[in-house]
């Protein structure tokens, strides 16, 4: 693994710096929960944080040359067990998280900590959740357990509270354009950027698959959908068959903008006169708006399943059809 990524990720450097401090002052927390968006790089930075307490470098640590260094960038670190989502998988095993438990259990085999790094976090299940519970209610001495999750409300309470959380946020968005325009100097990164929630990895990641055309190609289509000049199977089917999950989180951020503008029209409106009429035809187009954005996530946490995805997408095409048009 390259936890060195996160050094070349500057909104990370706060966090960093104080990590180090909390370790050189021997306060580091025997358990981290980072909560971040996806985007951002945070399996990097607890990667990196992993790497901070196993280095047997000199400062500033992690070095990247001395030998637990180098047996991490080779994954192959006898003292650090790493579990994530295997492929094809729904949820984090139980077994992953027993094998997690008894892993850390061991005596280190450099002599140092003992580090375990779980990705995914929000995706273990109860059971997993339970069995987890002992080794953070009585940590061993220096083990390290640390936990990357989106920040959803998924993960129980008696994890988290018994874990130090870093809520790590998308940076500025100058922090974030400056960063992309290193690494692609010639493009405008703002579009990208807002679809994809500040996320720089991610806005790269849609930079790569071309954003401009996304926008123009969904804009478009949306007019005609708005005009009633599209045959709405064969605009699904063609939504399917390109970038699926991208478009419906093109037009999640889009009906978002619009409920938005909607709310804000409907405050401006309350402190004036009160209209009725309009009143109520405002809250029916929010309604509209809520509803659609709604099926717009239902549809993309269910794409990985067997739905039919083509029937779906017509279906939340033609019933967002008002708020689309509104
Ligand atoms: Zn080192």
């Amino acid at each position: 693994m390259d936890y060195l990524i996160a050094d070349t990720l500057p909104w990370f450097a706060t966090q960093q710096e104080r990590l180090r401090g909390a370790l050189g002052a021997g306060r580091l927390s025997h358990a981290f929960l980072m909560l971040a968006p996806p985007g951002l790089g945070a399996d990097s930075l607890a990667e990196w944080l992993a790497a901070l307490v196993l280095c047997e470098g000199p400062q500033p640590r992690p070095c990247g040359g001395c030998a637990s260094c180098r047996l991490m960038s080779a994954d192959n670190h006898p003292d650090l067990h790493v579990v994530r989502v295997e492929e094809d998988a729904q949820q984090i095993k139980v077994e992953q998280i027993r094998d997690l438990i008894a892993e850390l259990a061991f005596k280190s085999y450099r002599g140092g900590y003992k580090v375990g790094l779980m990705l995914d976090a929000d995706l273990m299940n109860t059971s997993g959740a339970n069995a987890l519970l002992k080794t953070l209610e009585e940590p061993a001495p220096n083990t390290l357990l640390v936990m990357v999750s989106r920040p959803t409300h998924r993960l129980p309470v008696t994890i988290a509270s018994r874990c130090s959380r870093l809520a790590l946020r998308p940076p500025d968005s100058g922090v974030a354009e400056a960063w992309l325009a290193q690494r692609a100097p010639k493009r405008s990164w703002a579009a990208a950027l807002q679809l994809a929630g500040g996320a720089p990895l991610r806005a790269l990641a849609l930079g790569e698959q071309g954003m401009a055309e996304l926008d123009a190609d969904m804009t478009a289509a949306l007019a005609q959908l708005a005009a009633d000049k599209v045959d709405v199977t064969l605009l699904a089917e063609r939504w399917i068959k390109s970038e699926p999950a991208l478009r419906l989180a093109w037009l999640e951020n889009w009906i978002t903008r619009r409920v938005r503008a909607a709310l804000a029209e409907g405050d401006s409106r309350q402190s004036a006169e009160p209209v009725r009429l309009n009143g109520a035809l405002l809250k029916a187009k929010i309604r509209a708006q809520f509803e659609l954005l709604d099926a717009a996530r239902e549809f993309r946490r269910l794409a990985t399943t067997s739905m039919n995805q083509q029937l779906a997408l017509e279906a939340l095409l033609v019933n967002g059809r008002a708020a689309i048009t509104g």
